[in-house]
């Protein structure tokens, strides 16, 4: 097998909804925008909805389909885009619910699909999605009177726990949704972590399920390996890879492992990455390729038939770091020509 073997494991997925859950008195989503955070939506999704996750929440209405047709009518499956224009047959056959985020979005769901579920999205001072305080005044009541399943907002720092936006956008949340009677949310991982002034009604993990930060407690969803094409003997003096960026400065043996940024490993990895033998690093050396990378492999006494990107020794965190992004951008863009194999639900 030429290709990377991406192993994910759905009852780890589950664990990390259960103990995200168990840390709040309230419902508990799940967030499978971008194909389930690179692990498959339709997958997670199953595998959710039997440990009883029955809302589901994607960024946009044509990420609703494969998790409608896997599951049938019974969850609810809310877009953060809201209603879209073009988005209205989609929004009806399916019966999604859109988080709607302006009054343009309001008046044009109320006017071309009236009585349709919907929720709102307020902005609290991310300045990214949902009204201002000024055009909920404005709509609220008319909203209100039409019993959105949801009010919701979303927090720009809950990962940084002591950073003074998070206060401030729980008082405008408050401020913009006291007393009403419709489920209210603020908190995604992030703000789960924050305590219960941060949960209300339902909150809504992404990143947590799937085993990244901020949730340290979380357990690893999924292993990456990739094989050894070739193993070669490198003289001292020579150089490895485009730009002739590696030299060895010792007899090395040097193997090619399929795969590289037309997989998602970065460029930037470049002699940045490790791969593991078991417990054994070993650095990656020049450029990251599109389809390759070269490992310095001098130090193992067999070579094996594959080394381990993502693992036990390195986590999907740990390698975010050797990149300089976050565990959603490497489990986002994990490549499509892996060889997938799901275990679990
Ligand atoms: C992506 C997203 C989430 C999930 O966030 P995580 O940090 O992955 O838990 C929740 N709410 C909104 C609005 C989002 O865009």
């Amino acid at each position: 097998m030429g290709t990377g073997r991406l192993t994910i494991d759905l009852d780890a997925v589950v664990a990390n909804w259960r103990a995200l859950d168990g840390m709040t008195a309230c419902k508990t989503a799940a967030v499978v925008k971008a194909d389930g955070y690179g692990l498959g939506a339709a997958n997670v999704a199953k595998a959710l909805f039997k440990a009883g996750v029955r809302q589901f929440f994607v960024a946009v209405a044509e990420e609703a389909v494969p998790i409608r047709a896997e599951l049938g009518e019974k969850p609810d499956i809310s877009v953060f885009s809201g209603h879209m224009k073009g988005d209205t047959d989609l929004i009806r056959e399916l019966n999604l619910t859109p988080m709607l985020n302006s009054v343009d979005q309001l008046t044009h769901h109320f006017e071309v699909l009236p009585g349709h579920r919907f929720g709102v999205q307020l902005d609290t001072g991310m300045n990214r999605l949902g009204m201002e305080l000024q055009e909920w005044a404005a709509v609220a009541e008319l909203a209100l009177a039409q019993h959105p399943t949801l009010v919701m907002s979303h927090l720009a720092c809950a990962d940084e726990p002591d950073h003074p936006m998070n206060p401030y956008q729980l008082d405008n949340f408050k401020k913009m949704t006291d007393g009403i009677s419709a489920p209210r949310s603020l908190a995604a991982t992030g703000g789960i972590l924050l305590g219960p002034d941060y949960h209300f009604d339902l909150t809504r993990p992404g990143i947590g399920l799937y085993g990244g930060m901020p949730f340290e407690q979380a357990v690893a969803t999924i292993e990456l390996d990739l094989p050894v094409i070739q193993v070669r003997d490198v003289a001292a003096g020579e150089v490895v890879g485009y730009a002739n960026s590696w030299q060895a400065d010792r007899p090395s043996k040097v193997a090619t492992v399929s795969g590289g940024y037309a997989d998602g490993i970065f460029r930037t990895l470049s002699d940045k990455a490790t791969l593991y033998h078991g417990q054994q690093p070993c650095p990656v050396i020049g450029r990251v390729s599109m389809d390759l990378l070269t490992v310095d492999v001098t130090d193992l006494g067999d070579i094996p038939s594959k080394l381990t990107l993502i693992g036990p020794q390195q986590t999907v965190d740990d390698l975010a770091r050797a990149a300089k992004t976050i565990g959603y951008e490497v489990l986002t863009q994990l490549g499509g020509r892996y060889n997938r194999k799901t275990f679990g639900k």
